[in-house]
């Protein structure tokens, strides 16, 4: 009886450190939904580059791209070759 007791105690403690497991892995889910994909980023990457070359500031207007960009080295490259793109048609 009294190893029941402990067992159960035991059990629902465990159950309790799962829980707060399962609730700290739905926050890091919640943070990845916000974060921009490769493809949605690469999709911004035009209108981040124009608002760029206007002289204004793309982290104001677009902070999730500029948030990927610092994140993801592919899409920085990617990005770094339409600017210069750009910047030998307009300039
Ligand atoms: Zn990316």
């Amino acid at each position: 009886m009294f190893f029941k007791l402990m067992f159960s105690r035991r059990a629902r403690r465990a159950m309790k450190e799962m829980t707060r497991l399962k609730s700290m892995i739905n926050m890091v889910d919640a943070t990845a939904e916000i974060e921009l994909a490769c493809e949605e980023a690469h999709r911004l990457l035009d209108q981040y580059a124009d608002v760029l070359l206007r002289g204004e500031d793309p982290g104001a207007l677009l902070p999730q791209v500029k948030h990927h960009l610092e994140m993801c080295m592919d899409c920085r490259e990617e990005f770094e070759m339409l600017l210069s793109a750009l910047r030998a048609t307009t300039g």
